[in-house]
């Protein structure tokens, strides 16, 4: 996809800090971190959000949620636990259109919508 700026991440067009990768999936430390952990998780393959998951994607989605755990334990976060958040749309704010997972800890999170 042309102009999505995770597809040039997953590229190397544009430099990251990568947590974990394999055949379909790639995680890096958000450049923004809203918690001691912030970390993004996103399928290889670019789907524009959790709108656009169907049968055609399921695998690489499928792919994405089965790396969480991997990542949380990598992470340190498996014990004490984690938020995952992927955002949808508009009224979301979602400012990347390619799907991405959210994992925030490393703290006790405050409990709120976002
Ligand atoms: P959204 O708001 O779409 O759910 O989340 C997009 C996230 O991508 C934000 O948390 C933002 O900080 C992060 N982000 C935006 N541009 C970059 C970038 O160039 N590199 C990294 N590592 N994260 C980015
Ligand atoms: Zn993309």
């Amino acid at each position: 996809m042309e102009n999505c700026l995770f597809c040039k991440i997953v590229a190397g067009e544009i430099p990251s800090k990568k947590v974990y990768e394999d055949e379909n999936v790639y995680a890096f430390h958000d450049i923004n971190p809203n918690a001691p952990v912030h970390v993004l998780v996103i399928p290889k393959t670019h789907i524009a959000s959790v709108q656009e998951v169907g049968e055609e994607n399921l695998s690489a989605v499928a792919a994405v949620l089965k790396a969480i755990p991997v990542i949380a334990r990598q992470l340190g976060l498996a014990e004490n636990g984690y938020r995952v958040i992927t955002n949808c749309g508009e009224d979301s704010g979602q400012t990347v259109k390619h799907l991405h997972f959210h994992i925030l800890g490393g703290k006790k999170l405050p409990v709120a919508l976002a």
